[in-house]
């Protein structure tokens, strides 16, 4: 993907945006928002502390190139539309956008009353979860964290699987309980074993961590029966927001296996709202860890290509005045890059859809500090954290709240998604009226 001028570090919009915000004129990431209660959701993008409604500019048929003139994708309560579309409108949308906000172009600086109802504070609006999600999938590909977990489940001369390093381990997630950023997070109930127990009991989690994770959305597709080629993966992948697949990890340990997670994984996962096209991340772009052995050929992908992207972690407690962080990774520590995760996905045929949320797994790096998980930063709850105020954490307790949040710097550039947060909710009294 080549830079053009939308990527200009001198560009300049005539709406406000202060030095350190992530969403510059440089981003312009696409999200669905509804401007105030009662009215239809939309397609939006934000730059600075503005939200702009694209459904109107659509409407005042300002998306007039080729690929997107005519069509109606932005006055529309999902992503989808857009996402079948494919990458030349994308390009499309972006270049049409970022001229209309430029400080130079007076069609909305210079129209008021346009400005009125297309420009909204982001203060007033209500984020949704940015596309109608078919199909949810959780990949396992931080050769850091699954190291970390194997060695505390199975000890270090088995702690990665033999097939790990020759393809990218997932799970089929769940797509109905994944909610936007800011949403609670109630605690789940399930059954759990006791440690030296013979029968489960039933109650709630009392393991509740959180998993920072960065996912992508699908874009146009496959008909069943036609992977993807690696290759063409790209071609694919709108874009990327922020995940946190919550995990009760005590209701994971009894039931995981023989087939994977299931009910520990299942209550809820939190994205980000804002999506950080491939288009805005091309700047920093980067090489993934090597891989050895190398990959078989439906795999292969020189360089492992991915992004330079710095992830933190911040916990807000009942009795912390501002969030702690607790870890600091970034997305280039994984070890299967975007591509190869979607080209694995579909080599039996399987199809993907527009919407489609593929998660990278919990990113861990080789430090301590930036384990992406409770379990791997407290080894299990053997290592509490201490916070400021000389409280400790082992696992989260009712009204934590978890911010995750992610942005690519450099070059005078910044690029950013944003948080993704929840807080976590007491379980429900009596569980399951067991
Ligand atoms: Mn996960």
């Amino acid at each position: 993907m080549a830079l053009d001028e939308t990527h200009d570090p001198g560009l300049e919009s005539f709406v406000d945006v202060s030095p350190d915000s992530p969403f510059p004129i440089q981003n312009l990431p696409f999200g669905v928002f509804r401007p105030g209660p009662g009215f239809d959701p939309r397609v939006g993008t934000r730059i600075g502390d503005t939200v702009v409604d694209l459904g109107v500019l659509e409407s005042r048929g300002l998306f007039d190139g080729p690929e997107l003139s005519g069509r109606t994708v932005f006055a529309r309560p999902r992503l989808n539309d857009l996402l079948a579309l494919g990458r030349p409108a994308w390009r499309e949308a972006r270049a049409t956008i970022s001229r209309l906000l430029r400080r130079d172009c007076g069609t909305l600086r210079d129209d008021e009353s346009l400005r009125e109802i297309a420009l909204l504070p982001v203060a007033r609006c209500e984020m949704l979860v940015p596309a109608e999600i078919g199909d949810y999938t959780d990949f396992y590909s931080s050769r850091h964290h699954a190291t970390n977990v194997g060695i505390m489940f199975r000890g270090p001369d088995n702690a990665l699987m033999p097939n790990w390093l020759h393809l990218p381990v997932a799970y089929h997630g769940r797509s109905s309980s994944i909610v936007p950023s800011g949403t609670p997070v109630r605690r789940p109930c399930g059954q759990i074993l006791p440690r030296d127990a013979e029968r489960p009991v039933f109650g709630p989690s009392r393991l509740l961590d959180f998993e920072l994770e960065v996912g992508f959305l699908v874009g146009p597709g496959n008909p069943l029966g036609e992977p993807i080629p690696v290759e063409r993966a790209e071609d694919h992948i709108f874009g990327l927001v922020l995940v946190n697949d919550w995990s009760a990890r005590d209701i994971q340990k009894w039931e995981y296996q023989p087939l994977g997670p299931f009910l520990s994984k299942n209550f809820a996962t939190t994205v980000s709202p804002w999506v950080v096209t491939l288009e805005a991340l091309e700047p920093f772009r980067t090489e993934g860890p090597v891989q050895d052995p190398e990959p078989l050929g439906y795999l292969r992908t020189p360089g492992n290509p991915t992004w330079d992207i710095p992830l933190t972690v911040a916990l807000r407690t009942e009795s912390l005045e501002t969030p702690h962080v607790i870890a600091r990774s970034n997305f280039r520590h994984l070890y299967w890059n975007v591509r190869q995760q979607l080209a694995h996905h579909t080599v039996t045929g399987c199809n993907v859809r527009p919407g489609d949320l593929m998660a990278s797994g919990t990113i861990s790096g080789p430090e301590k500090h930036e384990r992406g998980c409770l379990l791997e930063l407290t080894w299990r709850g053997e290592e509490p954290i201490e916070l400021p105020d000389g409280s400790t954490r082992t696992f989260l307790l009712d009204g934590d709240e978890v911010i995750i949040t992610g942005a690519a710097a450099g070059d005078g550039r910044r690029v950013g998604f944003g948080s993704c947060a929840g807080r976590i909710l007491p379980a429900r009294v009596g569980g399951a009226g067991s």
